[in-house]
């Protein structure tokens, strides 16, 4: 028998199925609830452990399962699948050993724009050409799909005219299915169980909605197109390891298998740092606000700094404010661990370290930049960095060693932990250890006033 390693204090776990307790003892909880262990009792099939409200209890071990971070080794696909551009010949290749209704979909080669779904079938490969029409995909000129995820849903339900149903996937080498990945590490979150209600911003790449999640208000980024949903899929994946009281907490995602996708995250009553900033204004906002806002961001920054990960998008822009005025940092769309390159084109230039723009050179050390102009629009009530500079002298300024002026009013203190994270050679520019220290010297001095 297989004995599995107790998992330690603070490990999160999402219930399997219902539990409604035998003794007093017990903590009774619902399918999709977390809780936190607390302890291993006596009896390793018990836990003792914590529910979101605070109650504590025991639990039955098989009854819930681990939460962990997404980390696949390989890329998350919500069409692993999907091979490309590969020919009718490598599909065949790729399809065997003959498995009735293993199957992919690759470009087609005989009709460019056009996509070729290649299912085995009784020993042979069958290729039905994919034709593309006014926007929607057919196979048999009878039904037509949004997109490929639909297309491979209806089919992997009825044969409908094909030689067979679609059973089984035939993954793209070095890509993992995404809905396996999230499922298996505990934040799938059941569709019924989420309302959306109505509509609190616009994102890049479609809607924030404020929703409802088993009775917790919710903030709801809803992406409706398959091929920006995969792009999602990554900055899911990096929420799901994370956690931190200044961080925009992911509660889980939803992935609908016509390629929708949901990221349901934390609440932010307030909205963002920006347009708190300019919205309140100098009149409402004094020392103590703007210096708690930037050590929130700055705590942030230094458990980012500790677990490896480089944002690579700082601004106030995408710093979020909630209800009891806590700081929190949001949109890692662009965070990656370390090791990971990044395409420059993408970047916005005013929040951006110069060696990072010149030389792709991303590193804690770019973020410090980053975060001295976060400071800079805090302090400023969320102006617009380099004002009066036109946007392309900007980087050849700064390459010369030009820095913004204090905005008005700004403690000298707090200018110079800007200048500091202005520091053109990285090497020397100080790590966010070092600036919350310098910050909360700041507040402890009252040098902020
Ligand atoms: P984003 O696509 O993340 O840049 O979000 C666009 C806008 O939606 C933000 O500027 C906020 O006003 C709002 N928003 C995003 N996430 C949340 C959240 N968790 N809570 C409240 N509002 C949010």
């Amino acid at each position: 028998m297989e004995v599995q390693t107790p998992w330690p204090q603070g490990t999160e776990c999402v219930a399997k199925y219902n539990f409604k307790g035998t003794t007093g003892q017990d903590l009774p909880f619902n399918k999709g609830d977390v809780l936190t262990i607390i302890m291993v009792t006596k009896d390793h099939n018990w836990y003792k452990a914590k529910n979101t409200t605070g109650q504590e209890g025991t639990i039955p071990a098989n009854y819930v399962q681990k939460r962990e971070g997404v980390k696949s080794g390989g890329k998350l696909s919500l069409m692993p699948w999907f091979h490309g551009k590969i020919t009718r010949d490598q599909a065949e290749l790729l399809l065997h050993p003959p498995e009735t209704g293993l199957y992919l979909v690759r470009e087609s080669t005989n009709y460019p724009g056009d996509y070729t779904l290649c299912v085995s079938c009784e020993g042979k490969v069958e290729h039905y050409r994919i034709i593309y029409l006014n926007g929607k995909l057919s196979i048999d000129e009878e039904a037509y799909f949004e997109n490929l995820m639909q297309l491979v849903e209806h089919y992997t339900k009825d044969a409908d005219g094909l030689c067979t149903k679609l059973i089984k996937p035939k993954l793209e080498e070095g890509t993992v299915a995404a809905q396996d990945e999230f499922s298996r590490s505990g934040w799938l979150l059941n569709r019924k169980e989420l309302s959306v209600l109505q509509s609190i911003g616009k994102g890049e790449f479609g809607d924030v909605m404020v929703g409802d999640y088993r009775g917790t208000k919710v903030a709801v980024k809803c992406i409706k197109h398959d091929a920006t949903a995969q792009a999602f899929i990554a900055e899911a994946s990096v929420m799901t390891q994370l956690r931190h009281n200044n961080l925009v907490q992911l509660l889980g995602v939803i992935l609908e298998e016509k390629g929708s996708l949901f990221i349901v995250t934390e609440y932010m009553a307030k909205g963002s740092l920006v347009d708190y900033l300019r919205s309140r204004g100098r009149t409402v906002l004094g020392g103590v606000s703007l210096l708690k806002f930037s050590l929130d961001v700055c705590e942030a920054m230094e458990y980012l700094e500790n677990n490896n990960f480089i944002h690579r998008d700082l601004a106030a822009r995408n710093v979020l404010v909630s209800e009891d005025n806590i700081a929190k940092v949001s949109d890692f769309g662009l965070t990656k661990e370390a090791s990971s390159s990044q395409d420059t084109a993408k970047l916005p230039v005013k929040w951006t370290s110069p060696e990072a723009l010149r030389e792709k050179k991303f590193s804690t050390k770019s973020d410090v930049w980053s975060f001295g102009i976060l400071l800079w629009e805090i302090y400023s009530f969320g102006r617009v960095p380099y004002p009066r500079i036109p946007l392309k002298e900007v980087v050849p300024r700064v390459e010369k060693g030009y820095v913004m002026d204090a905005p008005d009013g700004c403690p000298e203190a707090v200018y110079n932990v800007m200048k500091q994270c202005w520091i053109l050679d990285p090497v020397v520019r100080p790590c966010f250890r070092l600036l919350k220290e310098t910050m909360e010297n700041i507040r402890a001095k009252e040098l902020y006033l």
